[in-house]
């Protein structure tokens, strides 16, 4: 059975603010390193909302909001108990959470030899 979708996510307020989010984060996922492809792009309540809600909350602000890419967004998607996956940390394969590359041999964390003395 399909899942039903939230009444908030249907309302004129929801398309404005969905809106808004993509258009500042250049419609483009905002975890740093990530090249997923943007076909589908999620604006995503970064402090989750109170469910079955279709009236504004203060979580529903500009501020509260960031663009996620599907395999982002489904990464740290809320369970039936409410709590996000990988406990809400998002990071692309192979990356801290920063974004910076987990591989020693990766330019970005090779260290320079200790200068002579
Ligand atoms: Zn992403």
């Amino acid at each position: 059975m399909a899942k039903q979708r939230e009444p908030f996510y249907v309302t004129p307020l929801w398309r404005t603010l969905r809106q808004q989010c993509l258009t500042r984060d250049g419609y483009r996922c905002t975890v740093p390193g990530c090249r997923t492809p943007t076909q589908e792009l999620t604006a995503d309540h970064i402090q989750r909302r109170p469910r079955d809600i279709s009236t504004p909350t203060a979580f529903d602000v500009l501020a509260n909001l960031r663009t996620l890419c599907g395999p982002h967004d489904r990464s740290v998607k809320e369970t039936s108990t409410g709590r996000r996956r990988n406990d809400g940390r998002l990071a692309v394969a192979g990356c801290d959470a920063s974004g910076r590359p987990l591989d020693p041999n990766h330019p970005w964390n090779r260290r320079r030899a200790p200068a002579a003395s």
